[in-house]
């Protein structure tokens, strides 16, 4: 008898019908005789759908209370797959982040999980329950909900059954295993059997969003080897797992995109030791991540500064900067918020050269103009126009040799 943690994403518990399937499949590996923890999404949609009405609101709802409001979704999906199960004639469970007994810190809407003591999963599993859990949200050290950022309900799976020890960690989702890019916009991507934690974390940071980022780094840290595979069919997907000998030995192993950044320019900054401190500070104190940043020299001892921000806090980052440089005498802030990142992922890159080139020659064939560049041991990636990422994709995914054949 084993422990098997299962995730079932938001298409799968997409209305009633797919509730039961969801029941169904997990009814079957109970009957099989093994405990069973099973991790919930909100219905799709459901997220967007009460983020939007806090939108509605205000632009800058307080972060707090989007956490009490966002968490509702999954506490619908758990209960209805309770409910579902028990109605089927199982014992089943339903448990929210803080019955689960998830802490995480403070950060509202962005929380990182510091222990998971899962006293009542544990008593329940015990009694032979199926236990339902909550994904996304935990508590933090005040009893106040927190969730753990888009697609958060990846890690909750991994912590769960890092925390459990269990045999097996599965991600049911609406596609059959993770690819060498979005099946959804390549129709020449393959499917991987296996992909390193390594090569996974970048492509999940980079766009890929089959994975939260958290869960491929928990997932490594704790040895949590993860199947994502789907829930429409019982076909295997693919296993995430330390890098061996026997993986492909290839220089790219994937191309992803990611739509949801946004750029900042300051321009005409006078060019002074400090400026980008001055510049960048406010951002980080804001809590708001950056990931890329160019800095162009001009004439006349001015610069430009440009740099990019998730979507979500590109508001509050551009009425940061209109501040800052009032502050520091800077010409003008600009923002663009229709840009995407295309990156090619690959851990064989840290022995050939060459990488960089063929992308911006693969760009340049399709006449796509790069707008940033930023490279890794592992990576590289461009921004461009965001009406070009499509075939800026498909254009990478052919010039590195990963299409299918046929
Ligand atoms: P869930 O609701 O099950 O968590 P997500 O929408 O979060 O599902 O993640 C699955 C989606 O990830 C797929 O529908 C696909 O469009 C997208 N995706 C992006 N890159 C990849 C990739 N390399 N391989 C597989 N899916 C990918
Ligand atoms: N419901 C959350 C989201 O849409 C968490 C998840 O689906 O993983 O981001
Ligand atoms: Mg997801």
């Amino acid at each position: 008898m084993a422990l098997i943690v299962q995730k079932f994403g938001g298409t799968s518990v997409g209305d009633l019908d797919r509730i039961r399937n969801v029941a169904e499949r997990v009814a079957r590996t109970y009957d099989e005789g093994n405990d069973m923890v099973v991790i919930l999404s909100a219905m799709s949609g459901e997220t967007d759908r009460l983020l939007d009405m806090a939108a509605k609101i205000t632009k800058t709802p307080d972060s707090r209370e989007v956490d009490a409001l966002v968490s509702t979704g999954e506490q619908v999906s758990v209960s209805l797959m309770a409910i579902t199960l028990r109605a089927m004639g199982y014992k089943a469970c339903s448990m929210l982040g803080g019955q689960a007994e998830i802490f995480t810190d403070s950060s509202h809407t962005r929380a990182r999980i510091l222990d998971i003591k899962a006293s009542r999963i544990k008593e329940l599993l015990e009694d032979r329950n199926i236990v339902i859990v909550a994904g996304f949200q935990g508590v933090d050290e005040k009893g106040d909900i927190t969730t753990l950022g888009r697609g958060g309900s990846d890690t909750s799976a991994v912590a769960v059954a890092a925390a459990l020890r269990a045999s097996r960690c599965e991600i049911f989702t609406d596609v059959d295993g993770i690819y060498t890019a979005d099946p959804n916009i390549c129709s020449k991507a393959r499917k991987l059997d296996r992909i390193s934690y390594d090569e996974m974390f970048e492509m999940a940071s980079l766009g890929a969003k089959v994975l939260q980022i958290r869960s491929v780094e928990f997932a490594k840290k704790y040895d949590v080897p993860i199947h994502v595979r789907s829930s429409f069919s019982e076909e295997d997907g693919t296993m995430v797992v330390y890098e061996d000998a026997n993986m492909e030995k290839v220089v790219v192993s994937g191309v992803t995109h990611n739509k949801n950044e946004a750029r900042i320019t300051l321009s005409k900054v006078p060019d002074r030791p400090g400026i980008a401190m001055q510049i960048l500070a406010p951002i980080a104190e804001a809590g708001i991540g950056v990931d890329m940043i160019i800095q162009n020299t001009r004439a006349g001892n001015m610069t430009d500064l440009t740099f990019t921000v998730p979507k979500s806090d590109f508001d509050a980052a551009l009425e940061i900067e209109k501040e800052v440089a009032a502050d520091i005498g800077a010409e003008d802030v600009l923002g663009d918020k229709n840009i995407a990142k295309v990156s090619v992922v690959g851990v064989g890159m840290r022995s050939h050269s060459g990488v960089a080139s063929k992308m911006f020659a693969a760009m340049a064939a399709e006449g796509i103009n790069i707008l940033m560049i930023s490279t890794s041991e592992i990576r590289i990636s461009c921004v461009i126009e965001e009406k070009y990422t499509e075939l800026a994709v498909r254009a990478l995914h052919s010039a590195f040799g990963l299409d299918a054949e046929g």
